[in-house]
This record gives C-alpha cells, sequence and structure tokens, in this order.
C-alpha cells in the first residue's frame, strides 16, 4: 500500500461515541435552514412566509452556475425569509419554518431509469453535497465521464472524536456500498475502492460482504491526515495529485461515506437532503452521541439535549484538526455539520505561544512538505512572495504543524492567512 509522507497521530478520542448507535434528535419547534450549506451561490428562497411546507419539498431552489438544492427538514409554516448567524459569524439568508409536528412528508418522484445522467440529474436534484465538510455539489463533481477510471470513498475519518461516518458504514454498509455503485455509474469509473481507517475494524467487517465485483475495501493506517483528499488518493491507489491539479487529472474522483448514503437514498427511497448523522463529543458532554440531526437545528437545541457544557474549553464544529471554533449556538447545523464537540479546558489546550526553537518538527510533520515556520516567517516579516516560495499555496489546512510544534505557534492559521493573502492579491 502507498503511504503519504507526514502526518501525525493524534489520540483518536473516539471513545465516547464510537459505540453509541445512531439515534435520532427530537424535531425542534423551529428550524432556520441556511440558503448556503455548500460551495457556490446560496439557492434561491423557492417559498414565501405564511406558506406551508411538507418534509422534502424543495424551499430554496440552486442559482445560476455552482449551487445546490435546499429543502424543508419539517413540516410547518415558512414564517419568513430571515438573516441569521452563521458558522463563518456572518449573517446570511435562512428560510424559518415554525413546526406543526405533523411530519406530513413529500419525496422526489420514483427514478424510473438508472442511467449515467439520470442519476447525476438526481443527486443535483436532491440537493446533495460532500457530506465531509467540503460541500462541494456532488452532482457537479461527479461529472467526469470518460476521465476517470476509480471512484473512491472516504471512509476514513481520520479526524478525533468524529465517528458519524463510522457509525453509518456499520448501521448502514449495504445502503453506503449501494450509493457508492450508483456514484460509479454516474462518474463513468470502471471500479470502487472504499477506503477505511484499520481503527474501524466493526465499519470493515460490515462492509467486506458488499465489497465484492466492481467494489473493493482497502485498509488504511491509522494516520493523520488519511482522510485529506490527496493523501486519501495516494493511499488507496499510489497516485498522485500534481499542485494545481484536480483528482480527475489522476484518473480519480472522491466521494464521502455519507455522501454515498445520501445518493442512495435519493435515488431508491426519493429522499433529498435534508438531514444528516452528527457526532456529539468532547469531555465536556454528558451524554456523547450519533445523531440524526435536521438541518436548520440550531445548536443549542443539539447541545441541550446531550447535556453538553456550554462553558467549556472550546466548543467546535468538525474535528479538533480541522474544524471551526463555535461562537455561538444558535447558529444552525447543515448539510456539512458533521460533529460538535464540547471540548474540556485541558482538551482545549490554550497555552501561550512562545518563539520558535528551530526544531524542525513542524517540516517533518507537514503532509504537504511544506515549510511551516519559513512560511510563518516569511508572513509576518509580509513577504508573501516569499511565502509562496515556501508553498503556501498548497496548504491543506489540516493543522499538522500546529499539533507537533512545541512553542505552540500558530502555524497552520498563519499559513492558511498567507495563502489567503497570496491569492487575493494574486502574487
Ligand atoms: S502547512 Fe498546511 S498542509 Fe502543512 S501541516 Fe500545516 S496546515 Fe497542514
Ligand atoms: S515545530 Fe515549532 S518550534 Fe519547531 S521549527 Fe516548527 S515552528 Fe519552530
Amino acid at each position: 500500500m502507498a503511504r503519504f509522507g507526514g502526518g501525525v497521530h493524534p489520540a483518536g478520542c473516539k471513545q465516547y461515541s464510537r459505540e453509541k448507535e445512531i439515534g435520532r434528535l427530537p424535531d425542534p419547534k423551529e428550524v432556520w435552514v441556511p440558503l448556503s450549506q455548500h460551495i457556490g451561490a446560496p439557492a434561491v428562497p423557492a417559498v414565501q412566509a405564511g406558506e406551508r411546507v411538507l418534509r422534502g419539498q424543495l424551499i430554496g431552489r440552486a442559482a445560476e452556475g455552482l449551487s445546490a438544492n435546499v429543502f424543508s427538514p419539517v413540516a410547518g409554516t415558512v414564517k419568513g425569509i430571515v438573516t441569521h448567524i452563521t458558522f463563518a459569524g456572518k449573517k446570511a439568508e435562512h428560510v424559518l419554518i415554525e413546526n406543526d409536528f405533523s411530519d406530513e412528508h413529500t419525496a422526489l418522484a420514483p427514478l424510473a431509469e438508472r442511467t449515467p445522467e439520470s442519476v447525476l440529474a438526481r443527486i443535483a436534484e436532491a440537493g446533495i453535497v460532500g457530506m465531509g465538510g467540503a460541500g462541494f455539489p456532488t452532482a457537479v463533481k461527479l461529472n467526469v465521464r470518460g476521465r476517470v477510471d476509480t471512484l473512491l470513498i472516504n471512509g476514513a475519518e481520520c479526524e478525533p472524536y468524529i465517528t458519524c461516518d463510522d457509525r453509518l458504514m456499520r448501521e448502514y454498509a449495504a445502503e453506503v456500498t449501494a450509493g457508492a455503485e450508483l456514484c460509479r455509474l454516474a462518474c463513468g469509473a470502471q471500479r470502487v475502492i472504499i477506503g477505511v481507517e484499520k481503527n474501524k475494524p466493526e465499519a470493515i467487517a460490515a462492509l467486506t460482504p458488499f465489497c465484492k465485483g466492481n467494489i473493493a475495501l482497502q485498509k488504511l493506517r491509522t494516520r493523520y491526515p488519511q482522510g485529506a483528499e490527496k493523501q486519501f488518493i495516494r493511499s488507496c491507489t499510489g497516485r498522485t495529485v500534481g499542485e494545481g491539479e484536480l483528482p480527475a487529472d489522476a484518473g480519480v474522483v472522491v466521494i464521502n461515506a455519507h455522501t454515498a448514503y445520501a445518493v442512495w437514498a435519493a435515488c431508491e427511497k426519493g429522499e433529498p437532503c435534508y438531514e444528516r448523522v452528527m457526532t456529539v463529543s468532547g469531555g465536556a458532554v454528558e451524554r456523547p452521541a450519533n445523531l440524526w440531526v435536521k438541518n436548520g437545528t440550531p445548536l443549542r437545541e443539539i447541545a441541550d439535549h446531550c447535556g453538553a457544557h456550554e462553558e467549556c474549553g472550546r466548543i467546535v464544529s468538525g474535528g479538533p484538526m480541522m474544524g471551526d471554533a463555535v461562537f455561538s449556538l444558535k447558529i444552525c447545523a447543515k448539510k456539512t455539520t458533521s460533529a460538535l464537540l464540547f471540548l474540556s479546558k485541558e482538551e482545549a489546550e490554550t497555552n501561550k505561544s512562545s518563539v520558535c526553537i528551530g526544531c524542525g518538527k513542524c517540516v517533518q510533520a507537514c503532509p504537504m512538505g511544506l515549510s511551516p515556520t519559513f512560511i510563518e516567517e516569511a508572513l509576518l516579516a509580509k513577504n508573501y512572495a516569499e511565502a509562496k516560495r515556501y508553498g503556501a499555496p498548497a496548504c491543506i489546512g489540516c493543522g499538522c504543524c500546529s499539533y507537533v510544534c512545541p512553542a505552540k505557534r500558530y502555524l497552520a492559521q498563519g499559513v492558511k492567512l498567507a495563502k489567503k493573502i497570496i491569492s487575493e492579491r494574486g502574487i
């Protein structure tokens, strides 16, 4: 098996939730459904205040260009198209719906035929986006017929604490593999490889009976960031995606395991994308869980259900390595919210940073072969051309450099900022 260079081995911390069967968060009284839950333009409201909607009804139509449809996760009455706070700390349009708890439901029409075109169209119609966190519209990603021979299903889930994909693969192995086969048909690949880290033996055992014919299972070493796209491709196929290249340039396309499940649900059950499995975990949570959570659910509802303490060390959306700090529990869950972590003060580890001691650990750990310490130095000197020469644009934001730094330098944040400035100023 090919290996990627660098990387780290942080404590998995998956023990809090890995044995928790997927449950369901009770529906909230109100949902604030973001019209932008994806990369690209926000969806355009398809409903107005006072209108009654059913669960599964279209409430936001994909805008021109790159965008995605948005659906109501509950039955109820639209109270308005309102601005509400987002994970990025900005205000954006949301559809506010009052739940009437009738749970009246509508589904997409049955898929009459299984052709690459009809499956791609269904994926677009159902508003499916990359649920591993990227949020890229899946129909656009899979529209690579003739350019790829291999579809990869990413079940690595290498971030500490997160167990939603693990549980999904354990409890819905048939659905995930059937979804993978539908994605293979859509993108025209000849084969599927499902990559799972070896620290998920139960998921591997559950998937194995379904991995035959076109579908193979690849056990991956447990090393962060195994699930990062370029590293995942390298581990599963031995192929390298160069800087500025797309996976399709290496003949592959990568879809997250939860996304494969969503494709199955859209094609087999006519269910559009309006809920997902989310891990709620961390040392400041009394009842860690893996839960189906409706898009638009305020994070406070999730916190209260799981006995999470708001006054903890840090609240994070996603994993502790690549996730974002959450500053308000008024923010609402979306298609890409894989985890909500309430880290205790010990887990959050807020040591002050000190001067670089030149140990080189950040260079060794960087899976992209960059020199984070030199990039940070160039950033502080406002020498962005130098930061570019050290490779800042290739940073994947994995956080390995910050993780290993004994001086607790904010390296990943620094490199991310340098990358942003280089891009914005066209350096
Ligand atoms: S520089 Fe970027 S890619 Fe390299 S370890 Fe740091 S965050 Fe990861
Ligand atoms: S790991 Fe930290 S202390 Fe070591 S070289 Fe990199 S920035 Fe300096």
